[in-house]
C-alpha cells in the first residue's frame, strides 16, 4: 500500500510518485468508450471517426509494442487506464497482468462491477498497481447485488496489497449529505481505505458553482489531494500556462495514437504499433481554459502558483515541478 503523508498535511496516492518522478512518463490512455453503466452524468471520452482500433489487436503486439516505446523515449512509463470501464477492452487483462510484472505501473479507473474486474485484480502484480473505484451513488446506492459486487472488488484488492480508493464525484446535490454518506460507506470498508472526492472537471461547472459553504464542507470532508482540488478553485484558468504536456504527460487515444494530453488532440506524437513515439523535449503553452489532469490531482503546468491568486512555489506540491517533502508512512 502506498499513501504518502506530506508535511503541509495533504495525502497522497501510489500514483504521486510517479507523476512527479522525471525519469517517468505518464501516459493517460482511453482504452475504451465500452461501458456497463451509463451514468446520466457520464463524459465519456468521444473520440469520432477511428482508423483503427487496438481492441482489435492481438494483446501480445500490444505489450511488445508498450516495450518498444519504452525503449524508444528511454523513460519508464505510469499508465493511467480510463474510458469506458477500461477492464470491458478486448485482452486487457492479459496486456495488464504483463505489463505489471514487466515494471510498468498501472492505474485504472474503473466502476468496479465489469464482469472482469476480478480477474484483473487477482492476476496483476499488486506493487505495480494502483485503482480508483469510482462509487456511481445513482446505480449502487439502488442495487444491493451491484453494491455488493463492489465491495467486494474492493475488499480483494485491498487485501492483495493493491493501492485502492473509493472515488466519489463531488457534484453539489451530494456535498450537504457528503460526510454522512462517507461515514456509511466506511462501515463496509477496510479501516482507514483512502475516500478519494473529486470535482466534476471538463467545463468548470461544478467547481467554479460551489458556494463558500460547500466548499467549506469539502475542506473539512477531503483528506487526500486537498491542496489540488484547492488550487482548481481558484485557478484563474490554463491558458498560456507552461506545461510539460507531450513530455512528462502522454494521452493515448484507442486507436493507438499520441498526443501531448487530452485537451491537445491536433499534435500527433505517433502511434503506439506504429513505434514512433517522439517526445516534444520542450514546453508548450497550454491553449485551453480547463484541464482534466487536475483529476488525477497532478498538474503539469510548470508554473501554476502565477495562475492561482494568492498561491506560492511552496505551496504547489500537486505540481510536477513544485517542491518536494515525500515522506513513505506505509
Ligand atoms: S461508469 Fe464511468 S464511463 Fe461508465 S457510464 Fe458511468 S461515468 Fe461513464
Ligand atoms: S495545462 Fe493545458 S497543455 Fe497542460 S495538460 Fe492541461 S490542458 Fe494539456
Amino acid at each position: 500500500m502506498n499513501i504518502y503523508h506530506l508535511d503541509n498535511g495533504d495525502i497522497e496516492l501510489a500514483d504521486w510518485i510517479y507523476r512527479r518522478s522525471h525519469d517517468w512518463v505518464t501516459l493517460i490512455w482511453n482504452v475504451t468508450e465500452k461501458c456497463n453503466f451509463s451514468c446520466p452524468y457520464c463524459i465519456g471520452r468521444p473520440v469520432g471517426h477511428q482508423d483503427r482500433s487496438l481492441e482489435n489487436v492481438d494483446p501480445i503486439k500490444i505489450i511488445q509494442a508498450f516495450e518498444d516505446t519504452r525503449k524508444i523515449i528511454k523513460k519508464d512509463i505510469f499508465i493511467t487506464l480510463t474510458g469506458g470501464e477500461p477492464t470491458l477492452a478486448h485482452g486487457m487483462v492479459t496486456i495488464c497482468k504483463e505489463l505489471s510484472h514487466r515494471g510498468f505501473k498501472l492505474d485504472l479507473m474503473t466502476n468496479a462491477c465489469s464482469p472482469v474486474v476480478h480477474e484483473f485484480i487477482n492476476s496483476v502484480d499488486p506493487c505495480s498497481v494502483s485503482i480508483s473505484m469510482s462509487y456511481h451513488m445513482w446505480k449502487l446506492d439502488k442495487d444491493r447485488a451491484l453494491y455488493d459486487r463492489y465491495m467486494t472488488n474492493f475488499h480483494t484488492a485491498w487485501n492483495r496489497g493493491i493501492t485502492t480508493a473509493l472515488k466519489i464525484i463531488a457534484s453539489p446535490e451530494i456535498i450537504p449529505t457528503l460526510e454522512k454518506k462517507i461515514n456509511k460507506l466506511r462501515v463496509d470498508l477496510p479501516s482507514d481505505a483512502p475516500i478519494l472526492i473529486q470535482n466534476y472537471i471538463e467545463g468548470w461547472v461544478w467547481p467554479k458553482a460551489y458556494t463558500r459553504e460547500m466548499r467549506d464542507t469539502l475542506l473539512h470532508t477531503m483528506k487526500i489531494r486537498r491542496n489540488s482540488n484547492i488550487a482548481f478553485w481558484d485557478v484563474s484558468g490554463f491558458k498560456g500556462m507552461k506545461c510539460d504536456a507531450g513530455n512528462s504527460l502522454i494521452f493515448m487515444n484507442t486507436s493507438g495514437d499520441f498526443f501531448p494530453c487530452f485537451g491537445i488532440q491536433g499534435l500527433k506524437l505517433g502511434n503506439l504499433m506504429d513505434g514512433n513515439l517522439k517526445l516534444t523535449g520542450n514546453t508548450i503553452s497550454c491553449p485551453n481554459e480547463t484541464c482534466s489532469c487536475t483529476q488525477h490531482g497532478i498538474w503539469y503546468g510548470k508554473n501554476p502558483w502565477d495562475f492561482i491568486k494568492g498561491q506560492k512555489y511552496e505551496d504547489a506540491t500537486y505540481n510536477r515541478f513544485g517542491p518536494g517533502g515525500i515522506k513513505t508512512t506505509e
